[in-house]
């Protein structure tokens, strides 16, 4: 039987690579929905190469002439929802950056197909309705975030009563080893240059500030049903072992490869079986010299902040979220230093209130207000007149 892939976020870094694997995949695969936010025309070569049944855009289109024929186009944020149901898929990849793409999982998951899930906001902002939603229709929850990945792979087939904790790994981004007088004057393009992965620009900024580790500690709470004291996180420079479970027998589980995000990709797509990657046999010599350190959480002091936000549960990741977002946008805008961007995370934590089990009105309500919030207070955070920045 030929399976069904819908690819939400189709243009952006993850969303690329998927359709990199879909061509690898050959005829076991067919890509009947594409989704983008604004890249109409890249939206519209890819249904042009892959021939999909639909296709969504955020924005509606100036110009429609490079759709193909047959293809129906879907826009606004509901036509993403749409595109779910319309296109009944088999696996649903969802690769949307940011709290955008939690509607769209939440449809995904009332489905029934398997849910790939590259967009961990989905988990960190709403991972308890997540769950009820697959638990209600029938859908699997297959992580596509590489660290996730590698912990699903390690608890396969294993009895979670025996699990100990769950090691994630951080590559520690391109601000390892530095201290926070080094770290006020970093300019956007070394923030961008991420020394072993290459993704888009938000996830970049979050893996300088190890943010996106924080909101991975959250993610592996809600998608392994550990607690937080449970997860753990690394120092591991190379990115060779993706994350690890420790089980109560002292055995530890770890998931090796090169970083690549085709890895995770072609896992969720192939999963229960395992697809063949092209290329050859990996070189474990040129893997060997792994390292493994304590994470500097004076120095970046969002991973902090996650750890804090993950055991308090609630609406906690919502805030954290929503801040962060807010304040990577004005960092990339040369808006406020790099290290503001903290500053900024933890002033919305303290602003507002973590309650417990929200519903989706309010965890998209509090949202809102801390992006408000949190823009309100940008000027505060701003450039002191005549410093460096770019
Ligand atoms: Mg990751």
């Amino acid at each position: 039987m030929v399976k069904r892939v819908l690819v939400l976020g189709s243009t952006g870094s993850v969303g690329r690579q998927t359709l990199e694997v879909m061509e690898q995949l050959g005829g076991t695969h067919q890509v009947v929905g594409l989704s983008a936010w604004s890249s109409a025309e890249l939206l519209f070569e890819q249904a042009r190469q892959f021939g999909p049944e639909a296709v969504a855009l955020g924005t509606a289109p100036v110009d429609t002439s490079g759709l193909p024929q047959g293809c129906e186009l879907l826009t606004g944020a509901e036509g993403v929802v749409e595109l779910v149901a319309r296109t009944r898929p088999d696996v649903v990849l969802c690769a949307i950056t940011g709290a955008a793409g939690l509607r769209s999982t939440l449809a995904a998951a009332e489905t029934g197909a398997d849910v790939a899930l590259a967009n961990k906001e989905s988990m960190v902002l709403a991972g308890h309705l997540v769950r009820a939603a697959c638990a209600r229709s029938g859908s699997t929850l297959l992580p596509v975030d590489s660290e996730h990945s590698a912990i699903a792979q390690c608890l396969h087939g294993e009895d979670p009563a025996g699990v100990r904790r769950v090691i994630l790994t951080a590559s520690g981004g391109p601000f390892r080893g530095r201290t926070r007088d080094e770290l006020a004057h970093v300019t956007i393009e070394e923030a961008l240059k991420h020394p072993s992965w290459d993704m888009g620009p938000r996830i970049t900024i979050d893996s300088a500030t190890l943010m996106n580790k924080a909101l991975e500690v959250i993610e592996a709470v809600h998608l392994f049903d550990v607690c937080a004291e449970q997860v753990h996180v690394v120092m591991h420079r190379q990115s060779v072992i993706h994350s690890m479970v420790e089980y109560c027998d002292g055995a530890i589980l770890a998931q090796l490869s090169p970083p690549d995000m085709r890895l995770p990709i072609r896992w969720a797509l192939g999963y229960p079986a395992r697809v063949k990657a092209p290329g050859p046999p990996i070189d474990l010599l040129a893997l060997s010299g792994l390292t493994f350190e304590e994470p500097d959480r004076d120095t970046f002091p969002c991973l902090a902040l996650g750890e804090h936000a993950a055991r308090q549960g609630g609406l906690s990741g919502t805030i954290m979220n929503a801040a962060n977002e807010i304040a990577v946008s004005a960092f990339l805008n040369g808006q406020i230093p790099f290290l503001a961007i903290g500053e900024l995370v933890g002033d919305a934590l303290n602003e507002f209130e973590a309650g417990a089990d929200p519903d989706l009105d309010t965890i998209l309500a509090t949202d809102s207000d801390v992006r408000r919030h949190t823009t309100n207070k940008l000027t505060e955070f701003s450039h002191p007149a005549g410093s460096p920045h770019s």
